[in-house]
């Protein structure tokens, strides 16, 4: 009794009261007391002094003067000013980041990429920034250590990279929706100590929605058996814009960076060390030798084929797994929630996140070939739409013609060649050193491409005996990108009050630029209007404006009109068609800055549609005759074009290509306008077997929809084929339709079978009926 009254005194309870506060209070204090994330806002808004970047031709004259020697076997080595320290072959997040760590740390690095910077892997992910919690519950359920040190690792890095380029990151929460009581603390615990292993270094503690707040934050989801959400926090970026910017701080440091150079040769000397490489200008053909003291093989999923420039024998290491993407219009989702789910029809994790006004969904993991020029395959396509379908209310019709845009990355997985055969594939990075030197670094991902960065140089140093040439270790936990130094978040307004901006664009330039976006500005041409005095957008839908192509001309080495519409400015993965719509803007700002003629506009033209139509351009687009036509400028233009077009008018005449018009009548105006007496005839048919429902609406099966139409005049030539394309292109899944959506599906049923296109051209339900990603 004296006991219980011990335990339950007023002191006691005092006690543990105060001590339960203080261990809650403390451990709250822990986890938000690390650096103010994003970062203060400035109080200053003066712009940065200007940079102009040496221009590519400069870049290309240093990498020549390094491979100035006779022979590579014997010849006597450039002077030490001419040699490379480093060349790092790939242009990707892990190239860019060890580009950028070299250079910081004093060496004389050159990078080159044989495409365009982050074409590959890197313009394609899924744009987070995470410690990833799949692989956390990975660590927990399988104890395996090796998962956990992943997520530590990658969840440290995300603090710095949101840190290191703070304008083109943010902070996002994700939602877990909950269908089972059970599944409450499970993810309860599983956030939680997602949030402790962030440790000081957490951006927010995760927390639980009730169900009615999930609904609220979240209203398309579905409701039904709902029981509440968990909402953590993880980072989002623009990945091939952070591409870029790796890129150009490397530049600034120093580096000797080009795009479109490509290595064919690796050379070797006396004593079969690799001491250089070849290099090719894929956009003249010109070749030649480039002198390194060390070469860094950077290639992500082409890892496999520099390994075989250097031994022939090599056996492959990579195992590519392709995923896929799609872009939905942005009424998909809240403009500041994603959404995860992880346990899909089929075991793997899906993410559903809002990202530069749309929405974006994915990611597959099906096992892949490496190809150069990745598809998303109709399939997946679909396997994504089915899964977003089965989370979303059922009153959102998730359709085929709502994909703005789709992508394919390829993941390259590695197996460490110094690692018994029977070990499994490197669930991290793998840096590796082969007998010649060549030192190659693959695997890990976008959020830890610093860390990776700083083991490979670290192991360069080491291996190409470089500790006389670098000034100092690592430093790129602190070395902001280029474009962060006057950037605060309020630069916008900045921006709007000096150049006359409308708010959207100025966010989104100060977004994607950071303080680079008063260059950006200084480029707009006045628009003659009221408002906005600057600022002429590419197509009315999307903020990317006119000086953005200039820019990414003059500051970003943009070569082709591909580089701005997928890489500089995202609009082809935002939405293709739009991105076809500003095609003709695009080729002509650059034309005029790279000097193109009539024949390399009309080239560029064709080989930005060809790239479209891997992104999911409509098939109509993608054929010749509707290819938008540059204006020709000067006479000499004008005979050019004439030329060509009377080369056309004689293909059309021995009937090898058809008349432009014939094909633009699909997409005349009034496309789903119903005919006078039309819809009074489609009332009566409907009327004839219909059905009503137990709540009193009256419908019919859509199996029946075919028979019904053949009464129908104009109808009666409807296809089985194109009925179900309809169907499941709106979501009509559940068999009964009601009068509204019996005249939907006739009113797409025009679209898709009664224009005089070919059937593939036809079956399409064309973007604008999606909110053309608005
Ligand atoms: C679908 C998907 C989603 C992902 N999502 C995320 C995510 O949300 N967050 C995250 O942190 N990570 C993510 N990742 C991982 C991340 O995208 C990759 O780890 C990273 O982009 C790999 O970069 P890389 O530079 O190694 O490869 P790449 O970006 O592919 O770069 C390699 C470059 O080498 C060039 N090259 C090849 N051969 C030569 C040659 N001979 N000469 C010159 N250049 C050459 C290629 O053209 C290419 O540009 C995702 C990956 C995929 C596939």
């Amino acid at each position: 009794m004296a006991i219980l009254h011990r335990i339950f005194s007023r002191r006691t309870l005092a006690y543990v009261t105060g001590g339960t506060a203080a261990v809650l209070g403390g451990g709250y204090w822990y986890l938000n007391s690390g650096p103010a994330y994003p970062v203060p806002t400035k109080t200053t808004r003066r712009p940065p002094p200007p940079w102009s970047p040496p221009s590519r031709a400069e870049m290309l004259k240093e990498l020549k003067a390094s491979g100035k020697v006779t022979t590579f076997k014997s010849g006597s080595p450039p002077s030490e000013d001419q040699e490379f320290d480093l060349l790092i072959v790939g242009g990707g997040a892990t190239g860019a980041g060890c580009a950028v760590d070299a250079a910081s740390r004093g060496l004389r690095v050159a990078l080159v990429e044989r495409d365009d910077f982050g074409a590959g892997t890197s313009s394609k992910s899924t744009k987070l920034v995470h410690g990833g919690v799949r692989y956390l519950q990975k660590a927990v359920f399988e104890l395996d250590y090796e998962q956990y040190k992943l997520v530590n690792e990658a969840l440290h890095e995300r603090r710095i990279f949101l840190q290191t380029a703070p304008y083109l990151s943010n902070m996002l929460p994700i939602m877990l929706p909950i269908y089972k009581y059970w599944q409450v603390p499970y993810y309860w615990a599983g956030c939680k100590m997602y949030d402790i292993l962030a440790g000081k270094e957490n951006m927010e503690t995760s927390y639980l929605m009730t169900k009615g707040k999930a609904l609220e934050t979240f209203p398309m989801l579905k409701s039904n058996g709902l029981v509440g959400a968990l909402v953590y926090y993880d980072g989002q970026h623009n990945d091939s814009r952070m591409n870029i910017a790796l890129v150009m701080t490397a530049v600034k440091l120093g580096a000797v960076v080009t795009n479109y150079c490509e290595v064919t040769q690796l050379h070797k000397d006396g004593q079969g060390k690799l001491n250089g490489a070849r290099v090719k200008d894929n956009l003249t053909g010109e070749e030649w030798n480039v002198r390194a003291k060390g070469i860094i093989n950077a290639t992500g999923p082409f890892t496999d084929s520099l390994l075989t420039l250097d031994n022939p024998a090599h056996q492959p290491i990579v195992q590519p797994s392709s995923g896929i993407h799609i872009t939905l219009p942005n009424y998909y989702s809240p403009r500041k929630m994603g959404l995860l789910d992880p346990a899909t029809s089929d075991g793997r994790v899906i993410f559903f996140l809002p990202w530069q006004g749309n929405t974006i969904a994915g990611t597959t993991d099906t096992p892949a070939r490496v190809t150069r020029d990745p598809q998303a395959s109709e399939d997946d396509i679909r396997w994504v739409l089915e899964e977003v379908r089965s989370y979303l209310s059922p009153d959102i019709k998730v359709r085929r013609g709502d994909v703005l845009s789709a992508w394919s990355g390829l993941r390259p997985l590695v197996r460490n060649p110094g690692a018994e055969k029977t070990e499994g594939l490197v669930r991290n990075h793998m840096i590796h050193v082969s007998e010649s030197g060549l030192l190659t670094i693959a695997g890990g991902k976008w959020t830890t491409y610093r860390a990776m960065a700083e083991e490979t140089i670290d192991q360069a140093v080491k291996t190409f005996g470089l500790d006389g040439r670098v000034k100092s270790g690592c430093v790129t936990d602190t070395v902001r990108l280029v474009g962060s130094d006057a950037w605060s978040r309020n630069m916008f307004i900045g921006l709007i009050q000096t150049y006359g901006l409308e708010t959207e664009v100025a966010k989104h330039l100060s977004d994607n630029y950071g303080d680079r976006a008063w260059t950006v500005c200084s480029l707009a041409e006045p628009t003659g209007e009221r408002w906005p005095l600057h600022g002429r957008r590419l197509i009315s839908s999307y903020p990317f404006i006119d000086a953005e192509v200039r820019y990414a001309v003059r500051h970003e080495y943009a070569l082709t009109a591909i580089d701005v519409l997928a890489r500089r400015t995202r609009l082809s993965f935002l939405n293709a068609t739009a991105a076809f719509e500003a095609l003709p803007t695009v080729v002509d700002i650059m034309a005029d800055e790279l000097g193109w003629s009539y024949r390399e506009r009309r080239r560029q033209i064709k080989a930005a549609v060809k790239f479209l139509g891997t992104m999911g351009l409509p098939a109509t687009l993608m054929v010749e005759d509707n290819h938008p036509e540059p204006i020709p400028k000067g006479w000499m233009e004008r005979v050019e074009r004439g030329v060509w077009r009377a080369g056309k008018s004689a293909l059309v005449l021995v009937g090898l290509t058809k008349e432009k018009a014939d094909r633009l009548d699909a997409f005349g105006p009034g496309r789903s306008m119903f005919e006078g007496g039309e819809l009074a005839a489609l009332r009566h048919t409907f009327a004839t077997r219909t059905t009503k429902n137990g709540d009193g609406v009256e419908k019919v099966g859509t199996e029946e929809i075919l028979e019904l139409l053949k009464d129908v005049p104009g109808y009666s030539e409807v296809s089985k084929k194109e009925l179900d394309y309809v169907l499941d292109e709106a979501g009509f899944k559940d068999g009964r339709v009601n009068f509204d959506e019996f005249i939907e599906i006739c009113g797409n049923l025009k679209e898709v079978s009664f224009t005089p296109s070919s059937v593939t051209n036809r079956m399409t339900i064309p973007v604008e009926k999606s909110g053309g990603g608005v």
